[in-house]
């Protein structure tokens, strides 16, 4: 179907209401023939989102392909290897008082129409990842991509309703006017990811429609480096993590914490990482993003004179470069330390030892992501016992997102609810109780 005017946000919402009162989304043929056109438009059409990408966020075509369109395909494929055996009814025991001729089971039912909220970081991603679990699990959805990424924001309006069933999948393409539009109709789920100021928005939208939400946060995350650790393995994987996608990565190391002998230690460490990574001028390194638009290079600049600079400390506001940046003896009262840096500035904060790094921790807010760079047992251990975070990575940032059979999501702060392969199901469907007793 198309559409020469725009369709109000009601009458979108009350479109696909219709088809999913159909029950033309609840067979698994459905989904999986929704499932199998999105890897098409995926494998089809690499090159103009990953020029999309770059004009969005400067991201090399290895980049946008590894963290995006790869990366979501990887996830449609270990949906369709998957999905039949995830959507099997689940049998539970059944007290003795039923009589022996009674069964019981769950069963997962579609939620209805889902909205679906996606940020500018990872803009394919974001957006694409969730509709594969609503999808998967029978839904129809509305796909809210962001504006701050316009050139995939209109490729995504463009393809998705090329490939998807139209009258089952809706793009709505808007900033703050419309998503506030959308946000006053009846869902029932909101999956958003951003950030915490408009998560609650989200939440209190849903609040009056008593739907429920999933909120993917942020925060600052953590990297706890112990003083036993190889710290050039460190500082290679730390500035890997830190500066892809320029540092505006949700689960991107936030900041180091480790004792002072170690500090010193790591800064020619990441010297040595940075230039491996990108060269002596990372300004001309085709590995190396930008940052989104001119208020958050404003920001970043502004958190540049935190530190001791280590490594980089420079930008071009023209160009929206902001090198990476790696600053020493940074005070936890200074600015770089009070909000999420979303930016490829690194601070090193020192602690004494691990029961300061733990308190240092617990202090702050719940991050999505702590990550752990420690030979001892014992020391993991303890951080894994007595912290609490989304997700923990030992030894490897980012990477336990990639994990399809890992739930990715945050805690307090960094959000609520997860997804990826199997908790997308859990996420957009519901899990019906069904008793049985025979009539005679
Ligand atoms: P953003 O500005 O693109 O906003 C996200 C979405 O919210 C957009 O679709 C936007 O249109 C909408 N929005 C913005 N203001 C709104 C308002 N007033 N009312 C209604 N809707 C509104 O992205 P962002 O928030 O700058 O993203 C960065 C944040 O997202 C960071 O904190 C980052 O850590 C977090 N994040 C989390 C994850 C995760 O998976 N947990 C992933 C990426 C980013």
């Amino acid at each position: 179907m198309t559409h020469s005017i725009p369709e109000q946000p009601a009458d979108v919402v009350a479109r696909l209401r219709a088809t999913f009162r159909t029950g033309r989304t609840k067979p698994v043929e459905w989904r999986t023939a929704q499932l199998r056109r999105l890897r098409e438009l995926l494998t089809e059409n690499g090159p103009d989102l990953a020029a999309a990408l770059h004009a969005d966020l400067g991201k090399s075509s290895t980049e946008a392909h590894r963290t995006e369109i790869d990366f979501t395909i990887r996830e449609i494929d270990h949906a369709l290897d998957h999905l039949a055996d995830w959507l099997r009814p689940e049998p539970a025991p059944v007290p003795a008082h039923l009589g022996a001729d009674a069964s019981a089971w769950t069963q997962y039912d579609p939620l209805g129409v889902v909205l679906v909220i996606a940020p500018w970081n990872y803009p394919a991603q974001l957006l694409l990842a969730p509709l594969v679990g609503a999808l998967a699990a029978g839904n129809a959805v509305v796909a809210k991509p962001s504006e701050l990424a316009p050139a995939t924001s209109s490729a995504l309006a463009r393809l998705l309703p090329a490939h998807l069933d139209t009258d089952a999948v809706a793009v709505v393409e808007g900033g703050i006017p419309e998503t506030t539009a959308l946000l006053a109709e009846r869902f029932d789920h909101i999956f958003y990811t951003g950030n915490g100021a408009v998560g609650r928005i989200v939440m209190r939208a849903a609040a009056e429609h008593l739907t429920p939400v999933t909120l993917e946060l942020g925060g600052k995350s953590p990297a706890f480096v112990d003083r036993d650790a190889d710290l050039d393995v460190v500082a290679d994987r730390l500035a890997r993590g830190k500066f892809l996608n320029a540092g505006q990565t949700c689960v991107a190391p936030d900041y180091v914490l480790t004792d002072p002998a170690t500090a010193a230690a790591l800064e020619p460490a990441f010297a040595r990482a940075v230039e491996a990574l990108y060269g002596n001028d990372p300004s001309v390194s085709a590995e190396y993003g930008r940052i989104v638009n001119e208020r958050h290079f404003d920001r970043l600049a502004g958190l540049l004179d935190s530190g001791r600079v280590v490594v980089g400390g420079g930008g071009d506001r023209t160009q929206k470069y902001i090198a990476p940046t790696v600053l020493a003896d940074v005070d936890p009262k200074s600015p770089v330390m009070q909000e999420e840096i979303f930016g490829p500035i690194l601070p090193i904060v020192t602690v004494p030892d691990l029961d300061a790094a733990i308190d240092f921790i617990n202090d702050r807010e719940k991050p999505l992501a702590l990550y752990v760079f420690s030979e001892s047992e014992g020391t993991r251990g303890r951080i894994a016992a007595e912290t609490s975070s989304g997700g923990l990575g030992h030894g490897l940032p980012l990477a336990h997102l990639t994990v399809s059979d890992l739930p990715f999501g945050g805690v307090g702060e960094s959000g609520m609810g997860s997804y990826h392969g199997r908790y997308s199901i859990e996420t957009f469907s519901h899990r019906k109780a069904v008793l049985q007793k025979p009539l005679s």
